[in-house]
């Protein structure tokens, strides 16, 4: 579904080329003009100044931006924003160094499994990669915490649902009154059409997220790519109680799936890491369709769920 979703929120789809994959924003109106995370780097601000124009909007026009995590896939945009106008930036504190403070942040999440994933590989080499990925460093302007409300316009209000896993400041922003939350890749179901396990640094803390989701009032999950469910089509969106239950509950059964595949294999840091991820995926019901490394695009999402899950905080 593109367009209107709500006669006060609207999608606005991002084709991310170098994934190959599609990624959709999510704009609310309300006296203000909020954006829920702003899409990829690349083609921006060209690509973002396209889709808000369809709602007759410029980039100067957004006065919220609320980052669901610090994702390179969901940042890009916050720079051309900022550039055009004087948006508030906002993401969860466990995040803000996506934003603030790039060498951190690659330092942190993704040094250890770029290294584990091929040691031959030139580090310094990788981290130019990254930080060039992602744009130029920016201030948050609020670090959120679980629960804070933030007034977004005239009547709307979102309440900051702290939903570590994904990354430990992913967050869902939940509209009680209509029922609806937007996830960002919080709950990435069993990941996109490519077969890569869902990207999950920590388990167990996602495990959580989801079972805490499971016991508040939803009926529509607004997420940013087209996850799989284990019998749901691919979709951005769940809507109705029910699916979005059943969306939660798949979500839940991969990861204690992987859970219980990654506590049967040795993890032996001297065995190559796609060796041991392969492992992984074979343990794993056929069902749920997920494949080895040899035949993923783009490799590191699965290592990157299996390094964590294996190895983070062992030494
Ligand atoms: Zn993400
Ligand atoms: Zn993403």
């Amino acid at each position: 579904m593109t367009g209107k979703i709500h006669s006060q929120v609207y999608a606005l789809d991002i084709w991310l080329e170098p994934a190959q994959i599609s990624f959709r924003a999510y704009l609310v109106k309300d006296g203000k003009n909020t954006m829920i995370d702003t899409g990829p780097p690349l083609g921006s601000p060209e690509k973002l100044a396209e889709v808000l124009k369809a709602y007759d909007l410029a980039l100067k026009d957004i006065n919220f931006i609320l980052n669901t995590h610090g994702h390179f896939d969901h940042i890009g945009g916050n720079a051309p924003i900022k550039k055009a106008g004087n948006p508030q930036i906002m993401i969860h504190r466990e995040d803000a160094s996506f934003l603030e403070d790039h060498n951190f942040c690659f330092e942190q999440f993704f040094a250890p499994v770029t290294k584990a994933s091929n040691p031959q590989e030139d580090l310094a080499k990788a981290r130019d990669g990254f930080l060039q990925e992602m744009g130029p460093e920016l201030k948050v302007d609020r670090r959120l915490e679980d629960n804070d409300l933030l007034a977004i316009g005239d009547n709307i209000e979102l309440r900051v649902i702290h939903l570590p896993g994904h990354t430990l400041g992913s967050v869902g922003y939940y509209w009680e009154k209509e029922g609806m939350i937007f996830t960002g890749d919080s709950i990435c179901g069993l990941s996109t059409p490519d077969g890569s396990l869902p990207i999950i640094y920590d388990l167990e803390a996602y495990k959580q997220s989801i079972k805490r989701l499971l016991d508040i009032p939803l009926n529509m999950i607004l997420g940013c790519h087209p996850y799989r469910g284990i019998s749901l089509p691919p979709s951005a969106i769940r809507m109705g109680v029910g699916e979005v239950k059943r969306f939660l509950e798949d979500s839940l059964e991969a990861a204690e799936r992987i859970t219980e595949a990654v506590a049967t294999v040795k993890g032996d840091k001297e065995q190559p890491l796609a060796e041991v991820a392969d492992q992984v995926i074979a343990r794993l019901p056929a069902s749920m369709a997920f494949k080895p490394i040899a035949q993923l695009m783009m490799p590191q999402f699965t290592l990157t769920t299996v390094y964590n899950a294996l190895y983070r905080n062992k030494g």
